[in-house]
């Protein structure tokens, strides 16, 4: 069988069997996939390090015909986010940004650029946490499932004053069928992160109760539209409340 060399953010690995790892991949070309890492529980070799959830990895895998999930023997390891992993704290945010790149990327659906974003945004969180840096990442993450454009998604007209969060996106007061409203003073903060890269985010300066308010109203939003509870939301909310 072909095999083909994929470079992936490892997302998620349970133990199956005696043996294996059940792997949740978001590779740079294929998008997300399932993937069944024969062996790598067996042994502590460069294999099993790659098997590590929050690493950034190169696989080389097959893939199963007519499915969305690969086998793989090899892997070698790029980069581990040792200082994530060398933090309790920050390790359960990055799973809790894991959970999060699970609900919104659907298997077998590429997405390179916000693959490049994913593998920058872990590597700064070995530097720095602060909330106005999580919220960027939900605005990026509604931003790329078009879930954050600054045109009401009822009736297609801009947004200039304030709007409403609802399912589906952004709408004019006046549009809304129900969702919770957002004044001006935070929607201009959010619709200038959606136009900014990463690089420049550490140079963003908002007032501390807006960078908090936006942190709130992005996971909010973010939840709206994840259909299930998500499992590491404790985190997550553990770290806002303790930044006060
Ligand atoms: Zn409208």
């Amino acid at each position: 069988m072909k095999t083909h060399l994929i470079h992936v953010i490892t997302l998620n690995s349970v133990k199956i069997g005696e043996a294996d790892r059940l792997l949740d991949l978001f590779s740079y070309r294929h998008g997300r996939l399932l993937c069944t890492a024969r062996g790598a529980s067996r042994m502590k070799n460069r294999f099993a390090e790659a098997s590590e959830p929050i690493s950034e990895a190169k696989f080389w895998v097959s893939f199963k015909e007519g499915r969305m999930s690969v086998v793989a023997k090899e892997g070698v390891i790029v980069d581990p986010f040792r200082k994530i992993h060398s933090d309790f704290f920050k390790l359960n945010l990055a799973f809790f940004i894991s959970e999060i790149v699970r609900f919104f990327f659907k298997r077998n659906d590429p997405a390179p650029s916000f693959w490049i974003f994913l593998r920058k945004f872990l590597k700064n969180m070995e530097d720095e946490i602060n909330p106005l840096l999580f919220a960027f990442f939900f605005i990026k993450t509604l931003q790329h499932n078009g879930l954050l454009d600054k045109i009401c998604h009822i009736c297609g007209f801009e947004i200039d004053e304030s709007a409403v969060c609802e399912k589906g996106g952004f709408a004019h007061k006046g549009c809304s069928v129900g969702g919770f409203y957002v004044d001006k003073a935070v929607l201009n903060p959010i619709f200038y992160l959606t136009s900014i890269k990463q690089e420049k985010i550490r140079t963003v300066r908002l007032a501390h109760d807006i960078e908090k308010k936006v942190a709130g109203i992005m996971y909010k939003m973010l939840l709206m539209h994840i259909d299930k509870p998500l499992k590491t939301a404790k985190f997550w909310e553990d770290y806002i409340r303790n930044q006060r």
